[in-house]
């Protein structure tokens, strides 16, 4: 690896270690309905400020050995992990602009555009998978300024992410629109509401985001993945989920589709375009 390439490669570590401390901001105060800027964090235990080597994402954690300096709390080991994973894959997203980035092939304005917009929409996904997780809800502020953020991106720099304003207006329509009459077609033959408005405006802000030709091997990705953990769940941990979530056969189990559609979405950000030059390269 050239000397620049490495150097680029440990900034965007470091830039996207900013985004998962951030991240974890989100993921703690939205649902609860905080400001996300003010006032600086604190212990939940004993209410100290966290003063600014605290914070320093996964290393602080490591450095205090998973405590609160003051009171000694444990701090979840989510912390870091949410933070290690947003660095990773904020390189991973950057990673195929790097390149265009050096050459010239790529002008600064575009790749700068191109990563920061798909670095949020990870950190987007993210947040509402974590928070999909936790609470079975999809915050609004998270999941409706996609659709337009995709658009917005496409628009900008459509021709080098092989996304165009057209494929991603349409897939917003297909997206929320092919959800919503799934949801209604079930709710009409079971009388159930199987899935949430907000998987709607998620999937509506995919399709923006990837174009309409990544829907079906997202939706199917996230449909397979979703099936495989309920499955293992069910051997594995179904005593615990029945009786945390109150109910009494996992056939009743209501599973957040969120996370899986996020999982699916970055999966195809990350894959589609290796794949792409992997199957060229072989025909
Ligand atoms: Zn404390």
């Amino acid at each position: 690896m050239q000397l620049p390439l490495a150097i680029l490669a440990v900034f965007v570590l470091l830039w996207g270690a900013l985004w998962g401390s951030f991240l974890n901001v989100v993921v703690y105060r939205v649902p609860a309905g905080l400001s996300v800027v003010h006032p600086r964090s604190r212990c939940p235990k004993c209410e100290k400020q966290i003063t600014w080597w605290q914070n320093i994402p996964v290393l602080s954690w490591a450095l205090l050995g998973g405590r609160c300096f003051y009171c000694k709390t444990w701090i979840s080991v989510r912390y870091p992990l949410v933070e290690s994973a947003m660095a990773i894959l904020a390189l991973a997203v950057a990673w195929p602009w790097l390149p265009g980035l050096l050459s010239g092939d790529v002008l600064p304005w575009q790749v700068a555009t191109g990563v920061l917009f798909e670095q949020y929409f990870v950190f987007a996904l993210l947040a509402i998978a974590l928070i999909d997780a936790d609470t079975f809800l999809v915050p609004d502020s998270l999941s409706l300024p996609l659709p337009l953020l995709g658009l917005g991106l496409a628009f900008a720099v459509g021709g080098v992410r092989d996304v165009s304003w057209q494929q991603a207006a349409a897939g917003a329509l297909v997206g929320g629109g092919g959800l919503l009459a799934v949801q209604w077609l079930y709710a009409v033959l079971t009388h159930r509401e199987g899935l949430g408005t907000g998987d709607v405006k998620l999937l509506a802000g995919i399709g923006a985001f990837l174009g309409v030709q990544a829907l079906p091997a997202v939706l199917l990705a996230a449909s397979l993945q979703g099936l495989l953990f309920v499955g293992a769940w069910s051997v594995v941990g179904r005593g615990k989920l029945a009786t945390d979530r109150g109910i009494a056969s996992i056939r009743h189990l209501a599973m957040p589709f969120g996370p899986f559609l996020a999982l699916g979405a970055v999966q195809w950000l990350l894959l589609s375009r290796i794949a792409a030059k992997a199957l060229a390269n072989w025909l």
